[in-house]
Formats: structure tokens, C-alpha cells, sequence
């Protein structure tokens, strides 16, 4: 490799939880090795940009020193398992918390080739390694977890490969309604490919789940198409293969068989911003953070608070895979000292005062970091944002929260056709525009207008937010009424 080629490292974070310590720990490597943005993905985790080839092992054995690893964070395996990021109402969170925690370490990859090239370990090359999943093979594309906990669907459980939805009855998590198929990924120019939502096949009590999400991966590992990676993910071998044969393949090799689906309820997508307590008397201040950009920039100090929070060790951390920061488990004691620090350095005031539309939406990193980026994203959105901020005060829309989504390229990593408006990067300063998904991601939105440039995007939307201002039902959402119009 060159000496000056620059890697971009990604944390295997289940549930997206950090503690103070790890968390001062990220500080410093992103200080010492890094472009110095913690950037925070729409899984839920981080990842670093920028750090030189020499670089590379010190970021890591960092990291193994604070208990944290990159271990399929990338490839053809099971990626990070996201879990509903806010504990406010549910005492089942640490539990599913937990089951996101046993499920990323059950289908890890058993290789100890991360510690021997990374962190130094006693090389173990000429031993045979077994890895029961991955065998020889690995999986054929990339392969995803989410759980949501009901009525929070802040995860969009659907976009994942394998859907997975809490189920609790009288205060107890009793299992998870299972689902397959989901992914965001398509290509440009190839009808072959789509965006596609996880279907469900049924209910799994809680102690049968590991079998179960096990066996989904070892499908896919056989079934899945071998020949072609842009037609390798589970949702074109679910679509292949059929969604009952898949099911009941599942249901012999785990030997546990699916139940009728329980009923369960989304009613919200977005972050809860502020303070919130929990079951336990324990608060959380979520704090919003546009596009997942931790920076002192603009006169809002993220890296300076969370460092002095996180040295005060009267907090954890949390991500959202909304790109936002949970400051977790305060006493209640130490709620005004947390409290202080966060006015400070103007995080409450910048969540406070950003719009309701800024807040909900989410970009991709793109340009200039991003390889397969073919137009700009999340340094772009903001400045589009406040355009668009204009247009709904001139229809008096500002409280509708309408979810906007960008991508620079149809890969969707910031989930764009699950949107009520999403951006998909043409090229350079151009986009194709999807609308008409639900607010709460159950729906996929579909396409309206293609390879649009800034003014033809304000031309569209201002059309579309006056047909909504004059038109709507009540409290009718703007994908709802989208459809109700029969506009795509
Ligand atoms: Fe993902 Fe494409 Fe955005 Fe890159 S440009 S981060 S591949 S959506």
C-alpha cells in the first residue's frame, strides 16, 4: 500500500453504548490519529476517518485497551446489531440492550486475524481456525440485525436483513415477532436491484431467538447468490427462493417453529430530544447532533462536553441510529452538574432551537470520505435544510415533522427510501427525489422526479408543500397525504 493512503475505522458497538471511559478514550485517538470528526453512522455507531496507514495499529490497540473492537464492522458478515436507543419508558431496554450485545458476539467471526495484524497478538496462522457460520466462505454480502421495542421504531427495523421487534406483555419481555429481507442497497440503471422491507415470518419466544437469528444467517450463507454481489443480499434470495421456503427452512435447521405474530404498535420514529427519566429514576438528556458530526464548530462545543462529562464519569453514552448522542445514566444528584456542562457549550440551546425538520433528518458521510459517493450528502444537507426551512414557514408548516433523507449514492446508508422526502446523489449537485414512505418506516417511499439540481429540488418541494398546506386531512402526515393524492 502507499504510505499516505488513509483508512476509515468503524467501532462494532452493539446497542451503540459507550462508557466515560471509552468514550475519553475515543477522544483521544480521534484527537491524535484522526481527521477529527467522530462521525456517527446510522448504525449506531462511530466511525474515524483519515487515519494513516501508521496509524492504524496504535488506533487499534487503543481500542482493545478500552475493551472496544472493529471486528466486522466491514465485509460479507454480521454487522452491528442495533437496538432502540432510548430507555424513557421501557424497563425491558437493558434486556434487549443485552440481547443485542449476545447476538453481535454470537455470529463475530471466530478468526483472530484482527488481534495478530492490528493489535499484536501471537500470530495462529498455521492452526486451522473453525468458524461453524462463516466456514470458508463468509456470508455472500454484508448482513444485518435490528431490534425495535415497541412503540419506538427510532431503528427502522425494517430496512434490516433481519427484523426483529420486542415483544412485552405486562411490563416482561416475552419474544420477538422475526422478520427477513430487509435492505436499503440498489444500483443506478440496474431494474434487477431495489430497496426492499424485512417481511415478517412470526413470533419466537425470547429464549429461542439466538437459534432462530442464527439459522436466518445460515440461509443466507447457503442460498444466497454467490455470482453476482449487486443480487447478494437476503432480500433478493427471500425474494428468490420465496419468503415461505425461506421460513421453513429456518424453522428445520433451528427446530423451532414460528407462532401467529403478535400485535405491536409503532408510533414513533424519531429521537425524544431532552431530558427523560427512566424506570429506574436514572435521566438521559439526548442531544441533538446534525448528521452525527461531533465537533467544536459554530459555537457548539460537542468533543469539549462530552469529554468533561465523560472524565466527570457521572454518565454514560448512547447512540442513536437517528446519528444523535444519548448522555445516559445520570444520577439523579448529578443531573444539574450534567445539566450545566451541556449549557455551557450550547448543546441544549442548539437542540432547543434547531427545527423540527433539521432534527429529523439524516445524511450519509458521501463526499469527500466515502469512495462510492457520486454526490455530496451530509456537508450539503444543512445548507439545503435551511432552504427548505423558508418553504414551510411561508406555508406555516414548521411543526410538521417531515423526515428528509440524503444520500450520495443509491447504496441508501442513511435510508433514504424510507423517507417522506429522500435524496438520492446522481452526480455532482444532482439528485433523484423519492417521496410518499410513512413517518414511522413501515412504508417505502417511491420515485417522483429524477437527477434534480438544488433549484428544480425547491421548485418540486414548493409545489408539493403548498398542495399539503392547502389539502391536508388534519393531522395527515406528508407521506400519508402523498398517497392520498396518488403523486407517485
Ligand atoms: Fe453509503 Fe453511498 Fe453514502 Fe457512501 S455515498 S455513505 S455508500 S449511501
Amino acid at each position: 500500500l502507499d504510505r499516505l493512503w488513509a483508512f476509515m475505522v468503524r467501532l462494532r458497538l452493539p446497542g451503540g453504548f459507550l462508557t466515560a471511559e471509552q468514550w475519553e478514550m475515543l477522544h483521544g485517538v480521534t484527537k491524535d490519529y484522526t481527521s477529527g470528526t467522530i462521525k456517527i453512522t446510522t448504525r449506531q455507531t462511530v466511525q474515524l476517518h483519515g487515519i494513516l496507514k501508521r496509524h492504524a495499529r496504535p488506533t487499534h490497540q487503543a481500542f482493545n485497551l478500552a475493551g472496544l473492537d472493529s471486528i466486522a464492522a466491514c465485509g460479507d458478515v454480521n454487522r452491528n446489531v442495533l437496538a432502540s436507543a432510548h430507555p424513557d419508558v421501557s424497563p425491558v431496554h437493558e434486556e434487549v440492550y443485552q440481547t443485542a450485545v449476545h447476538l453481535s458476539t454470537l455470529l463475530k467471526p471466530k478468526t483472530r486475524a484482527y488481534y495478530e495484524i492490528f493489535v499484536g497478538s501471537e500470530k495462529v496462522a498455521e492452526k486451522v481456525e473453525e468458524d461453524p457460520l462463516y466456514q470458508d466462505r463468509y456470508l455472500p454480502r454484508k448482513f444485518k440485525i435490528g431490534i425495535a421495542i415497541p412503540p419506538q421504531n427510532d431503528i427502522d427495523v425494517f430496512a434490516n436483513d433481519c427484523a426483529l421487534i420486542a415483544i412485552v406483555e405486562n411490563g416482561r419481555l416475552i419474544g420477538y415477532n422475526v422478520g427477513a429481507g430487509g435492505g436499503m442497497g440498489a444500483t443506478h440503471g440496474n431494474s434487477a436491484t431495489y430497496p426492499r422491507l424485512a417481511s415478517l415470518f412470526g413470533f419466537v419466544k425470547k429464549e429461542d431467538l439466538d437459534k432462530v437469528v442464527y439459522e436466518i444467517a445460515t440461509v443466507q450463507r447457503d442460498f444466497g447468490n454467490r455470482e453476482d454481489r449487486k443480487l447478494s443480499r437476503l432480500k433478493y434470495t427471500i425474494d428468490r427462493i420465496g419468503i415461505e421456503v425461506y421460513r421453513t427452512e429456518v424453522e428445520k435447521r433451528s427446530g423451532v417453529k414460528f407462532e401467529p405474530l403478535k400485535a405491536y404498535t409503532f408510533t414513533q420514529r424519531t429521537d425524544d430530544y431532552g431530558w427523560a427519566k427512566n424506570h429506574e429514576g436514572k435521566w438521559y438528556y439526548t442531544a441533538f447532533v446534525e448528521n452525527g458530526r461531533v465537533l467544536d464548530e459554530n459555537g457548539v462545543q460537542f468533543q469539549t462536553a462530552f469529554l468533561e462529562i465523560a472524565k466527570s464519569r457521572k454518565a454514560n453514552f448512547r447512540f442513536t441510529c437517528n446519528q444523535n448522542i444519548i448522555v445516559s445514566d445520570v444520577k439523579e444528584q448529578d443531573r444539574d452538574f450534567i445539566e450545566t456542562i451541556l449549557q455551557k457549550y450550547n448543546i441544549i440551546q442548539h437542540t432547543a432551537k434547531s427545527s423540527v425538520l433539521r432534527k429529523s433528518a439524516i445524511a450519509c458521510v458521501a463526499l469527500n470520505t466515502c469512495a462510492l459517493a457520486l454526490a455530496e450528502s451530509q456537508r450539503y444537507l444543512p445548507s439545503l435544510i435551511t432552504k427548505i426551512e423558508s418553504l414551510v414557514g411561508k406555508y406555516q408548516l414548521e411543526n410538521e415533522d417531515i423526515s428528509i433523507r440524503m444520500t450520495g449514492c443509491p447504496n441508501g446508508c442513511a435510508r433514504p427510501y424510507m423517507a417522506e422526502i429522500g435524496f438520492v446523489g446522481t452526480s455532482l449537485g444532482h439528485y433523484n427525489m423519492h417521496i410518499g414512505a410513512d413517518a414511522l418506516g413501515t412504508r417505502m417511499n417511491k420515485l417522483y422526479r429524477e437527477n434534480l439540481d438544488e433549484a428544480d429540488i425547491l421548485v418540486e418541494l414548493e409545489n408539493l408543500l403548498a398542495s399539503f398546506a392547502n389539502e391536508k386531512n388534519g393531522n395527515e402526515a406528508f407521506g400519508d397525504f402523498v398517497m392520498r393524492k396518488e403523486l407517485v
